[in-house]
């Protein structure tokens, strides 16, 4: 039985060492020379610190040396919590701020910002631990031996409602569970190459990184500006053989919108897997036009159940304004949909989409009353402790028997494929000065976070102050000054009415 995620490290290591395992623009490892990396990191970290099943902050750019940092830290006994290096230095400090890491993992480059954002942590340079091949055999078989399944691997940090970013622990076992779904579902061998574009601070990063290493696959990490030159992104795809590619819609939609589909041919592409947000088929068609013998698979799940507990793998025609369903639940995963009551819900009635398991999260970081709030016992189990977590969604079952996705229950959006919180914008916001209310509403239809506000505010001041605080793509499209606020009847900002003003 499976234990520990570095198993499938080590296996794909022995059986072929030279295989390009993680492929990026800085930095390329084969499987053997990974190995040995994370080996000596792990050391490293080791000798650094006394602690286990502590999070490790990797604050490095988006490439190989981050996995094999993120593999070291787990030889090590921890479990990582990637840090954006293009996020504003003042939220990543939030998010040290509430991990407390003991220790950073970062580079010349970022030695300095990463010390400003944990100060009380030793900060390790990885080209040094890189360089310095250690291997502490021993020491790191003692920890491996006392590590169970239930430890953490990693914690990954969504965006928090009330204006703290949240982290969400993911166990060894959880992603085991997942990884073999994956592979098993989807065929994945050695032959296989990813293309990644998932940011190793969200959790689809998990298929490419694990599946990869399971199954003896080679992952390119694509370049970030890719994205902003789809034709250099097909380019690379077809470059570099992939033939598998794990986006959100957001991104496949960008290249249908600018044309770019038509053009493509990717003879080496066999699936184009999705998960993150709605896939509309307007723009999907277009893809399975022009790729017609590509297998195509809308996943979906929360980062607080490992990445992905439904899927749907396209088996049929649907016209452009249909919705697509989310599937079903994935093997050794259960979906419940919970109404108002309390109650399991009938055949075609709307529930809220909740989910059991292994791949559940251990909670949230440091927070017992959030985690209570949201991973709950199953309201229609009183025989025994049945944990679910309640994802916030709403969700129906069609009458073929498959799931479909159909919306949120409170202000939780997708933006451009990313998760957020407006009520983290709000509180970002209400702090500026002039700024004296604020409320934040998506409008669906045209993809932009607007912000109403009251006082007297420029709003590129506010601009301004958000950059410092906030992501790019959480800061909103459009800022509306506003004299007084609607409110409904129980005394809140009604965002109804608001969204009826855009
Ligand atoms: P994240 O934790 O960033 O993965 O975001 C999870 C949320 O994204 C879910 O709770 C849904 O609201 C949304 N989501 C994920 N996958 C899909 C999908 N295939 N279709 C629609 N919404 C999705």
């Amino acid at each position: 039985m499976m234990i520990n995620v570095l198993e499938y490290l080590e296996e794909t290591a022995k059986r072929l060492p030279n295989k390009p395992a993680f492929v990026s623009a800085k930095a390329q490892y084969t499987y053997a020379e990974l190995e040995t990396v994370a080996k000596s990191v792990g050391t490293a970290i080791v000798r650094q610190s006394p602690h286990r099943n502590e999070p490790v902050a990797v604050y490095l750019e988006k490439d190989a040396r981050a996995i094999a940092a993120f593999m070291g830290i787990l030889y090590s006994g921890n479990y990582y919590l990637p840090i954006d290096v293009d996020m504003p230095i003042e939220r990543a400090g939030l998010i040290a701020e509430v991990a407390k890491p003991q220790v950073v993992i970062t580079d010349a480059k970022h030695r300095e910002a990463a010390a400003s954002i944990a100060p009380a942590a030793s900060v390790l340079l990885f080209e040094e631990m890189n360089d310095l091949r250690l291997n502490d055999t021993e020491a790191l078989w003692k920890i491996r031996n006392e590590m169970i399944d239930m430890d953490p691997a990693y914690v990954l940090f969504t965006s928090g409602s009330t204006g703290v970013p949240k982290g969400v622990v993911i166990t060894h076992q959880s992603i085991i569970d997942y990884t073999e779904w994956v592979a098993n579902t989807f065929g994945i061998s050695e032959d296989d190459s990813f293309g990644n574009q998932a940011p190793f601070y969200f959790d689809n990063s998990i298929l490419d990184i694990y599946t990869g290493l399971k199954c003896g696959a080679t992952v390119y990490i694509i370049p970030k500006l890719c994205f902003a030159f789809p034709v250099s992104l097909i380019k690379y795809l077809d470059d570099n053989k992939i033939t598998t590619i794990f986006f959100v819609p957001s991104a496949l939609c960008n290249l249908a919108k600018l044309g770019m589909v038509e053009k493509t041919e990717l003879p080496h592409l066999k699936r184009i897997l999705f998960c993150g947000e709605v896939m509309p088929n307007k723009y999907l068609n277009m893809w399975r036009k022009q790729l017609p013998n590509v297998q195509y698979a809308n996943l979906y799940g929360p980062t607080e159940i490992t990445d992905v507990c439904t899927a749907y793998i396209i088996d049929r025609e649907f016209a452009d304004d249909e919705d697509l369903p989310i599937g079903k639940a994935c093997r050794n995963t259960g979906i419940i949909l919970i109404t108002d009551d309390n109650k399991e819900a009938e055949q075609g009635e709307i529930g809220e989409i909740c989910v059991r398991g292994r791949s559940l999260a251990l909670g949230y970081f440091g927070d017992f009353s959030k985690s209570s709030e949201a991973f709950v016992q199953n309201p229609t189990n009183d025989k025994y402790r049945d944990i679910i977590y309640k994802t916030g969604d709403l969700g129906k079952y069609n009458d073929r028997g498959e799931l479909l996705y159909l919306g949120r229950k409170d202000y939780q959006i997708k933006h451009m494929g990313h998760r957020i919180e407006l009520g983290e914008i709000e509180t970002a916001a209400g702090v500026v000065d002039g700024v004296e209310t604020c409320a934040c509403v998506y409008d669906d239809q045209k993809g932009r976070i607007v912000l109403f506000y009251s006082g007297p505010a420029e709003s590129a001041l506010i601009r301004e102050v958000l950059a410092t605080k906030l992501p790019d793509y959480m800061i909103p499209n459009i800022m509306k000054q506003i004299d007084c606020f609607p409110y409904n009847a129980n005394g809140k900002i009604d965002r109804k009415v608001l969204k009826t003003t855009l």
